[in-house]
């Protein structure tokens, strides 16, 4: 039996290639974690199945039953309507397109569910539990290999017309930029993302430019990531820090965007491309500066996510929390 004073949730984050199951208290404290990588490329019914085994795994080293859950709370990728349950379409999961994933996890697992975006959630997460509690407008960005983004305004999530909102990553930084997976051209993570910078760095290593971060990629293009072009800028190359500095610059652009649309108290930067750390925000939070209202920029701070990459499988769980009307919206 396990300590259940207040409530039990279930949180999931369904990522593109990683899915996160953890048992959680209402306080946000976590009572057991499963982490598998999602066959993102098997199709739906497998990544479904790896969705269910990863909650009974989760269950299992909480040591309680899906009967001491009061709720299922799930993080997705791509677009989606919360009210609905559904996922309309996600660029992380090739293949999925207007899938009733609340109802399918309610009905394999056998309790209430509630979908929300991933961003949306880890934003959430952050509030109640991160590096963004008590703060009332604040706005979630995740520099990852795309962007994501939560606003939260007056203690909630905007959620929109019909629970798309938040989509910062496809503000149109460019209008003749690179073609995005959305669709769109010269969209905000097609210059600011891990998978931008990597890009880059690919296409300068093919013109001839001389670096040293083939050396870090074990003298494989295709191997050239973000971490590698981290390390090889740590080791003072040239071409890696001007790539940062590039990426940063553009972050940059996109949050100014952000700063005079909404006049954030707060702006939480989580994501594993932010853990390149100074050498990627200095430049960022100096164009957001240099590109923003004055006033505005003055009064925004800037935090690190608290959680790490739990601030989405705690955010789903809030959200089902706040749902049942267990955690206040405030
Ligand atoms: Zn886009």
């Amino acid at each position: 039996m396990v300590d259940n004073t207040g409530d039990l949730i279930l949180g999931i984050d369904l990522g593109g290639s990683k899915i996160l199951a953890a048992v959680v208290k209402s306080r946000g404290e976590m009572l057991s974690s499963d982490e598998s990588t999602t066959p993102a490329t098997e199709g739906r019914e497998v990544v479904i199945q790896s969705i269910i085994d990863s909650a009974h795994s989760a269950l299992k080293q909480a040591n309680c039953t899906i009967s001491e859950i009061s709720a299922i709370g799930i993080g997705a990728p791509g677009i989606s309507n919360p009210e609905a349950g559904i996922l309309f379409t996600s660029p992380n999961l090739p293949g999925w397109r207007n899938v009733l994933l609340r109802d399918i996890i309610q009905d394999k697992l056998g309790k209430k569910a509630f979908l929300i975006n991933d961003a949306n959630a880890a934003a959430l997460g952050e509030f109640y539990f991160g590096a963004a509690r008590g703060v009332r407008n604040f706005i979630y960005v995740t520099l990852s290999t795309g962007i994501g983004g939560g606003i939260i305004i007056d203690g909630k999530i905007y959620s929109g017309a019909i629970g798309a909102a938040g989509e910062v990553g496809h503000m149109t930084i460019d209008d003749k930029g690179p073609i995005c997976n959305c669709g769109n051209r010269g969209c905000w993570e097609m210059f600011a993302s891990g998978t931008a910078l990597a890009r880059e760095a690919r296409q300068r290593i093919k013109e001839g430019v001389k670096t040293y971060i083939l050396g870090y990629a074990e003298g494989d293009v295709e191997k050239v990531t973000p971490k590698v072009i981290h390390s090889a800028a740590e080791q003072g190359d040239s071409l890696a820090r001007k790539l940062i500095y590039r990426t940063g610059y553009y972050v940059g652009v996109g949050l100014a965007n952000l700063i005079n649309i909404f006049n954030p108290e707060l702006i939480v930067i989580g994501g594993g491309l932010s853990n390149i750390g100074d050498m990627l925000l200095k430049p960022a939070f100096k164009t957001a500066g240099e590109r923003s209202y004055k006033e505005a920029f003055q009064a925004v701070r800037f935090a690190s996510a608290g959680l790490g990459r739990n601030s989405g499988v705690l955010g789903a769980a809030a959200f089902a929390l706040q749902k049942m009307g267990r955690l206040p919206c405030e």
